[in-house]
């Protein structure tokens, strides 16, 4: 391939990828507040004017208006240029470090959940069901539909299946008894991620979150304003979806090496 052949391809991957982080911030927006993602067509939130073809072109408003509505001028939220610029990044990036057609199908899938649920946890402490559901059953049809030909349709199911179990189980249980602590949209994402990655990347994912999720803790609490926090952990909230999503991330690209570091570890510890 020549260099200006690539530059033309990546060009357009992260131009591709934009787009579909502006539609990823679109849900961002709508989700919480239960409304159509589709209509009516995208419309400033402070002064309603629905935004023209020109208006939607990716980074535009950021480079051109810093920000601010063309009509009234309002700051726009930030998650839009946070959605458009790491999709954009995403899309760019793994064509060059993941030569694997699978792999990248089940990041690009798997990372259009990621960031929504992600955003939306951070901002308001939930994990919506319509996104946690069709993650499920995207990572369902994903398995399902690349199956290699001597595989089972039920066989080749099973991990999703059990990848579902093993991580919705425990934190449902979790989420009925500790309420405070843990939601029941926590319980449906890692089951949803569990459908990606099966049940030993479930695992994996559960490690991981829960890992920099207590660092996080620990470190929030150690720079975290006591008095505003009225000196008292339990009034520090931190979400943890968008820890569950990050270690998904990791384990849809790494399962394959996180799966063998695990066997070398637990060998060495078996003696
Ligand atoms: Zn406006």
């Amino acid at each position: 391939m020549t260099s200006s052949e690539w530059i033309v391809i990546e060009g357009g991957l992260f131009l591709l990828g934009s787009i579909w982080g502006s539609f990823l911030g679109v849900l961002v927006d709508r989700i919480p507040k239960e409304e159509s993602i589709f209509l009516p067509r995208s419309h400033c939130n402070s002064c309603g004017h629905t935004l023209g073809a020109l208006d939607l072109v990716p980074f535009k408003v950021w480079i051109f208006n810093r920000g601010h509505c063309v009509y009234c001028a309002a700051p726009i939220d930030p998650q839009t240029i946070i959605s458009e610029f790491c999709t954009a990044l995403l899309f760019s990036a793994t064509p060059l470090l993941f030569p694997d057609i699978k792999r990248i199908l089940f990041l690009l899938a798997f990372f259009s959940f990621a960031l929504p649920l992600s955003l939306i946890d951070l901002r308001s402490h939930r994990l919506p069901h319509k996104l946690t559901w069709s993650a499920g059953l995207m990572g369902l049809a994903l398995t399902w539909t690349t199956l290699e030909p001597s595989q089972s349709h039920i066989g080749g199911l099973l991990p999703s299946v059990l990848g579902f179990l093993t991580g919705f189980l425990p934190l449902w249980l979790l989420a009925t008894f500790y309420p405070q602590g843990m939601g029941m949209g926590d319980a449906f994402w890692l089951g949803a991620i569990g459908t990606f990655v099966g049940p030993v990347g479930t695992l994996q994912t559960l490690l991981l979150s829960s890992f920099s999720a207590t660092i996080t803790s620990v470190l929030a609490l150690l720079l975290f304003d006591q008095k505003q926090n009225n000196g008292s952990w339990r009034t520090l909230k931190i979400p943890f979806g968008p820890f569950l999503s990050a270690a998904g991330i990791i384990v849809v690209l790494y399962q394959q090496d996180l799966n063998r570091w695990g066997g070398i570890i637990s060998q060495s510890l078996l003696g």
